[in-house]
Parts: structure tokens; sequence; C-alpha cells
């Protein structure tokens, strides 16, 4: 009996053991150190094909392997924001870089801007036509000029006298945009279409083409604790020229800094200028101690209420992330500093 009795609290006290590591596994959260998008938009199962989804996953977590690398080798959250989006400008599958879509005039114009959490530099081009990384361009204007933003010619001749590597604009030229292009003129030859299929362009989807999803953007935190965040794109099918989207617009599409987040955004350009997305959400952060999902979810739904389509990824200091869309889906992805890779597409992945 008395030897029953103490193997029954033996018992009890291993399950308390048990259970109180669970609860500490279960507490545990996960630091995320980098956080990917390649664009938002009509995304679902039913409009995607299987090679196609593999392509996109493939190339999404050769980005955020990409990224981790350079966080793991001791290298600054710049350098793995930079790094990684080059893999997604060199990909056409993707509206930035080789890839990006076509203006109204059948020229490819293309905004980056990158920012460093830590220092708050922060570099931009817009409206570039020969640069074939934007995204280091964008770097090159932080690091090696006083200034914040440069557009057009004046971006390429600096670029060119940085180092950064020119090629003809025929290099962006790929069929799938050139035929969107064509498609948005017969529907409508005035309106910019959202690659992405924004929910007043979906009718575009009738004649059967697929605007995607492709603005590109990282935030990375990396070993010395600080943020980093860009963003690249090629903007709207059939936009005017000389349009320049949020993107490369600080506070807009791209915002970093250590006291708050890293942020990103893809969406209806528009609508993310007149709201300064990123920078509300740093200030909606800093001023009322809203956490970063919070604070992100608040401001994309200020967007939607005026009626504008996207998303956007935000990484804070302490390693927490948010990948808030109010589409039907958004490329994403997030690695943590274990080097798990998970990648998302669709809102029920
Ligand atoms: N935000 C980009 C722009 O308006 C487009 C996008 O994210 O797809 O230029």
């Amino acid at each position: 009996m008395i030897k029953n009795l103490s193997n029954l609290k033996a018992g009890a006290v291993l399950l308390l053991c048990l259970s109180a590591n669970l609860a500490v596994a279960q507490t545990k959260e996960e630091k995320y150190v980098m956080v990917i998008h390649g664009g938002a938009g009509t995304l679902t199962r039913k409009n995607m094909s299987a090679e196609k989804e593999a392509a996109y996953r493939a190339a999404l977590t050769l980005a955020l392997q990409t990224g981790y690398n350079a966080i793991k080798a001791g290298k600054s959250s710049l350098d793995a924001v930079e790094a990684t989006i080059h893999t997604l400008e060199d990909n056409p599958l993707f509206n930035a870089g080789k890839g990006a879509v076509f203006t109204r005039d059948g020229r490819n114009e293309m905004d980056a801007a990158i920012m460093d959490g830590k220092t708050m530099m922060a570099g931009a081009v817009a409206g570039v036509t020969t640069i074939k990384n934007p995204i280091s361009a964008a770097r090159a204007v932080m690091e090696k000029s006083e200034h914040v933003m440069m557009v057009g010619q004046g971006a390429e001749a600096f670029a060119k006298q940085a180092g950064i590597t020119i090629v003809n604009p025929k290099y962006f030229y790929t069929k799938e945009r050139w035929d969107g292009l064509q498609d948005a003129i017969k529907e409508d030859s005035v309106k910019a279409v959202l690659d992405h299929g924004s929910k007043k362009s979906m009718k575009l989807g009738t004649i059967n083409h697929d605007y995607k999803f492709g603005t590109v953007g990282a935030v990375a935190l990396d070993q010395a604790g600080n943020l980093a965040a860009g963003t690249s794109t090629g903007g709207m099918t059939n936009k005017k020229y000389g349009r320049v989207g949020d993107s490369p617009i600080i506070g807009a599409g791209t915002y970093a800094n250590n006291a708050t987040a890293g942020i990103s955004c893809t969406g209806w350009g528009e609508f993310y200028i007149r709201n300064v997305v990123a920078h509300d959400i740093s200030a909606m952060m800093e001023y009322k101690n809203m956490s970063v999902a919070d604070a992100s979810q608040a401001v994309l739904d200020k967007v939607g209420k005026m009626g504008g389509d996207g998303g956007l990824i935000a990484l804070d200091a302490k390693g927490h992330v948010a990948m808030p869309f109010n589409t039907e889906g958004m490329y994403r992805g997030t690695v943590t500093e274990d080097g798990k890779i998970v990648v998302l597409i669709y809102k029920k992945d």
C-alpha cells in the first residue's frame, strides 16, 4: 500500500515535470530572421498549374535560402536583403528586374528602395530602364551619395559610375509581360493594371491573362540585431510614362527602423502612397505600442477601406513577423533562426 502510494507520487511528479516541459516548449517562440514576398493578388489553387506552383515555391525557397546563408555567415541584414532580392529580380516569374511589366509605351521602367534600420539611411531609384538589379542601384544611392532617391537617366548614370551592371533595355523583355500589355490595352487603353489582378481589374481575367503577382520584397534581421528592408518592382502594366509607385518611396512601400520594424509592401501603389503605409505601421508600433501584427493589419485595413488591395511583410527587431494581405493570395515566405524555411501562396495554404 505504502509502496503503491509512493509510486503514485512519483508518477504524479513525473507528469508535472512533463507538462511543465511541454509548457516551456509551447511558449518558446520561433525567431524569424527573414521574411519575403513576391507579390499579392488573385492567387487561387484553381488558377495555378502544378508546374507553375512548383516553380514559384522553388524560387521563393532559393531567395530565402540565399538570405539565410548571408545572415548565418555573419553578413548584415542589408547584404541579406540585397542578395535575396537579386535572386527574385533575375527570375522572370516576378515583376522586378527581368520579368518587369511594360508601360503604356512599351518600356520596362523599374523602381526599387532599400533602408537600413540601424542608421535609418535609405536609398531608392525610380523609372530606371537599364539597371539589371535596381535594388543594388538603390543601395548605391544610399551608400555612395548624399541623396535618398534618384530617377531615370540620372539614376542610371550614377549606377554606372558606382559599378552597377548596366544592360540593354531588351534584357527585360519577356513575352508573357508583352502579351500582358497588349491584353491590357485591348481592354482599356488608358488604364494601368496591377500585375496581380486587383479587384477592379479582375475582368481582365476573362481574356485569360494572368496579371501576376510579382513585385518583390525582403526584410531581414541579422545577428547583430539590425533590420533592413528592400522592395523592387516593374510597377503596373500599362502605367503611364513616368509613373512611380509606392515601392521606392521611403515610408510608403519600404521602411526600416530598428526601434520598430522593417516593412515591404506590394499592391496598388497609389493607395500605399496616400496611406504612407510602411511608416504608418512603424508609427503605430512606436506611438501606440502596438505589436507588429496588429499594426500591420490595422494599416492594411485602412488601405482596404479606401479600395486598395495588396499586402505587406513586416519583421520586428525581436523576430516577430506579420504577412497580412487582402487579396486571394500572396507569394510569401519566412526563415527562422534555425534555418527552417516556410513558403506560402494561398490564403489557406
Ligand atoms: N506596388 C507596386 C506599384 O504600385 C505594384 C505591386 O506591388 O505589384 O508600383
